[in-house]
């Protein structure tokens, strides 16, 4: 064994082979010695385990394979073919073209970032959205940070820290990536008071802790993911308003959802207002369709209490986001919020969706691929309206699932497809360019076809047989 393994070459050695030479011409000698580096090591590995190598133990064609992916970055744009919109996992709400375009002049030189331009004097990041925020959301006054995780933990340790906050057992939920509600409230200093049932929970619950607790906050959390349905009860944002206005009670809303459309069917950050939160939080890629941040509205108060916090400063937006939410905030103000990409996939129409369904699968066919436009739901994701089903429309190609959704991800762009009833199948309600997707698709399915020839072969040889897991991206957070 020792010998075999003394025997695999040097990585100099591999390095002035003409095709490697040739390799680290096109992509970069860095790149190409991390390719060469990897292709000895999984030969060395090989060798370790039992394999016999072939006559040649560190084959050109693995070190240009490898040389091709080290010479693409790590975080890459993908095709997202699952239907689910706000999909965390692949970064929620695509940005519109304006909002791209502001990020790239703020990012590429200098800026007014903290700096009043009328005095001189420093100034405050969040102050630019302010005022879009006021009058879009209805708000006395707004801060944001980087995200709404952060956004609510910044609330809580500014209001509630030394103190307490009443939730509902209904409310205590997780809303994803470990961000629990019992364990951010542990966190930030501030003591959970539980109050109702899991299903059930009257004004009358927060009174009675209210009054055995008269410093106390009420926090209202939207389950997010979760819903609730059945014997359920649960007081409006108005009773709690109105009681917590009684007790002389900070009312803090975690809401998750940006909406700033009612029609889409979430309650929304200025109808919380409008009942009498004092403090309401929502996330900037959810249904407001723009970029991750946490956007804090409310009373002048408690804004100014949340923004003087020192955890202000360790959350604090950069430049990219804000000019980005900047651009998005526009949009809405000038009633172009139609343009939106991620508005615009919500609303995507059955009929728009089967005909853009139709237009892939004849590409497709025309390049050989089997396939059938099939009826697809879609979700909203990020949390946002859990129960609601998007009607929509996709391809469904005849396969075997693990191995095409494998070369699908391994494709450029990887497409992230579903797997229905055994079959994958591509929704194409988050798809903005169908010949792209075509493309993509043919070429994923001459390499699951070559992998699985490899696969049958090893199988008959009595090796590994095809993939167990299926890889399925509903299975992740969404
Ligand atoms: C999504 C969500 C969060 C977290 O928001 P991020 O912007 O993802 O950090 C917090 N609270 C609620 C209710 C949410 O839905």
């Amino acid at each position: 064994m020792n010998e075999r393994l003394r025997s695999l070459p040097s990585v100099d050695e591999v390095l002035a082979r003409p095709a490697v030479r040739a390799l680290a011409e096109r992509v970069g000698r860095a790149a190409a010695k991390a390719a060469v580096r990897a292709a000895i090591a999984e030969s060395r590995a090989r060798l370790q385990s039992g394999d016999d190598l072939d006559d040649e133990p560190v084959p050109d064609a693995r070190v240009l394979e490898l040389g091709a992916s080290e010479a693409k970055p790590r975080l890459r744009r993908v095709i997202n073919a699952t239907g689910v919109v706000l999909h965390t996992n692949l970064g929620r709400a695509p940005l519109h073209a304006e909002a791209v375009r502001r990020v790239a002049e703020i990012a590429s030189g200098y800026s007014n970032l903290e700096i009043d331009l009328g005095t001189g004097r420093r100034g405050q990041r969040s102050a630019h959205l302010e005022p879009v925020l006021r009058e879009l959301f209805g708000a006395e006054a707004a801060h944001v940070v980087n995200n709404c995780a952060g956004a609510t933990m910044l609330a809580l340790a500014a209001l509630g820290k030394g103190g307490a906050a009443i939730v509902s057992r209904g409310e205590l939920v997780e809303i994803g990536g470990g961000f629990r509600v019992p364990e951010i409230l542990a966190q930030s200093g501030c003591r959970l008071i539980e109050v109702g049932t899991t299903n059930r929970t009257r004004a009358g619950d927060y009174a009675a802790a209210l009054e055995a607790n008269p410093e106390a906050m009420i926090l209202r959390v939207h389950r997010s993911n979760f819903a609730l349905v059945g014997f359920t009860e649960a007081p409006s944002m108005g009773e709690l308003a109105a009681l917590a206005r009684e007790k002389k009670a900070l009312l803090l809303h975690d809401l998750g959802s940006g909406a700033l459309d009612a029609a889409l069917g979430e309650f929304t950050a200025s109808q919380s207002l409008k009942e009498g939160t004092d403090l309401v939080l929502v996330s900037g890629d959810k249904l407001l369709g723009g970029p991750q941040a946490g956007i804090m509205l409310g009373r002048r108060e408690m804004v100014e209490r949340c923004r003087k916090h020192p955890l202000s400063r360790a959350l604090r937006a950069d430049r990219m986001l804000l000019a980005a939410l900047e651009a998005t905030l526009r949009l809405y103000r000038d009633g172009r919020a139609d343009e939106l990409p991620a508005l615009q996939a919500l609303k995507a129409s059955p009929s728009e969706l089967r005909q853009r369904a139709t237009r892939a699968a004849l590409l497709l066919q025309e390049k050989g691929i089997a396939c059938t436009v099939v009826e697809s739901e879609g979700q909203v994701g990020g949390g946002s309206l859990p129960l609601r089903k998007l009607e929509g429309a996709g391809i469904a190609l005849a396969d075997v699932p693990g191995p095409l959704l494998a070369a699908l991800r391994a494709g450029d762009p990887p497409v992230i497809a579903l797997v229905r009833d055994g079959r994958v199948v591509l929704d194409v309600r988050c798809v903005s360019d169908v010949a792209e997707l075509a493309d993509a698709v043919a070429e994923a399915a001459v390499r699951a076809t070559a992998q699985k020839d490899d696969k049958l072969a090893l199988a008959a040889e009595g090796g590994p047989g095809p993939a167990q897991s299926t890889g399925d991206p509903l299975d992740l957070e969404v």
